[in-house]
């Protein structure tokens, strides 16, 4: 099997524009660490060679959502501080315990699965307390913070444990000015107040994700956990592109051109014939689909660079393949089509799929499909 620029589609990843991203943000961050967020695949990007890349870079802490993707930085032989924070009742605490993975507790029931995780692998575990600071999702509401710290430092007086960060998230960063982010800052200093009252002396105190970094210099604390900042994806896009926050886009999805012919006008196109060519003309077949992570959502909709102009998916995207229209240019199989990258060439960026499928360019990178061959540089 090849994995290379021959094949039909591919996700070139810059690694050097990720540990460039990296150190921008380091930088942004002043005299906070930065936490590289690499769950889902690294948005796509692919986990362990985005964490070995950030961590050249200076990330001081590598984050993901689930154990399975701290264990798997593990296996793959990467050190140094890891949190992860989705958790479910019966996850493999013991395993992140042994394997020195600070993990997240929301609750009184992890609480007690991670005593459990440590008495059994006879260790203290690495445990950050998590706030629900407004976002109403996991995190103690704040009626329940002061029994869980407390509970928390009991056990830590016992040897099991060891409160390591506090921490929380915000619902709206992304909307600077919205009211809730000051609401959202006040609580977290609240909730920080509670538990340094109750002897909590944490490494790291956070709650800034990529738009907070980079707007809201107040909300740094410790340390930042950047995701789609560090993948060269503007957070704010109302407020600028990548450039304009010092970052350069590290993903560039394109295809190979599988077929090129001239139709004649009045050919319906691709699935229910919702495209019908308006005359004579030369279409394009490019082979990626939904089960590339092409959304289906950007069919009639989602830009495409093809002999040097910006095309556009003509009828439905499938699941392996979608068509555009050259009008009277011409092209070749074996052509490139790029749907996105930097923009730098004349190509579309992942904001502008985004904008063509009514959704955010998050949504757009991390589910480019595994079928996809990432070719890292
Ligand atoms: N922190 C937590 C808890 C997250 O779930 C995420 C991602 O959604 C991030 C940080 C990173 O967010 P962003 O990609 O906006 O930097």
């Amino acid at each position: 099997v090849t994995t290379g620029a021959a094949d039909r589609v591919r996700a070139r990843i810059d690694l050097a524009a990720l540990r460039a991203n990296v150190r921008a943000l380091r930088e942004r961050a002043g005299d906070a660490g930065v936490m590289a967020v690499v769950k889902a695949d690294a948005y796509g990007h692919g986990m362990v060679p985005c964490a070995r890349a950030a961590r050249e870079a200076g990330a001081a802490w590598l984050g993901t959502a689930t154990p399975q993707e701290a264990l798997t930085l593990r296996a793959a032989g990467i050190g140094g501080p890891v949190l992860c924070w989705l958790w479910t009742p019966g996850g493999p605490w013991r395993e992140a315990v042994e394997a020195d993975v600070d993990v997240t507790v929301s609750g009184m029931w992890a609480l007690r699965e991670v005593i459990g995780a440590a008495r059994a692998a006879r260790r203290p575990a690495r445990v950050q307390l998590k706030a629900d600071t407004g976002l109403g999702r996991n995190g103690a509401p704040a009626a329940d913070w002061p029994d869980l710290v407390a509970a928390a430092m009991a056990a830590e007086a016992d040897g099991l444990l060891k409160v390591t960060g506090l921490w929380s998230h915000f619902a709206c960063a992304d909307e600077p000015g919205h009211p809730s982010i000051a609401a959202q800052l006040a609580e977290f200093h609240s909730v920080l107040a509670v538990a340094e009252a109750a002897g909590v002396r944490p490494e790291v105190r956070h709650i800034a994700n990529s738009p907070a970094t980079l707007t809201l210099p107040e909300a740094r604390f410790d340390l930042v956990r950047t995701g789609i900042a560090m993948y060269g994806v503007s957070p704010v896009p109302q407020l600028g592109g990548p450039a304009d926050f010092g970052l350069r886009p590290v993903m560039t999805l394109s295809a190979t051109l599988a077929n090129v012919k001239r139709v004649p006008g009045g050919h319906g196109v691709s699935y229910g014939h919702h495209y019908t060519t308006p005359g004579e003309t030369t279409l394009a077949l490019v082979p990626a689909g939904y089960a590339d992570g092409v959304p289906r959502h950007a069919s009639g909709t989602g830009p495409v660079l093809v002999a040097g102009k910006w095309r556009t998916v003509a009828g439905r995207v499938a699941m392996d393949q979608f068509v555009v229209d050259l009008g009277g240019d011409t092209a070749r199989a074996g052509d490139e089509a790029v749907l996105f990258g930097t923009g730098e060439h004349g190509e579309p960026t992942a904001e502008d799929w985004a904008s063509a499928c009514g959704t955010i360019a998050y949504e757009i990178v991390t589910r480019i499909g595994a079928r996809v061959p990432r070719v890292y540089a």
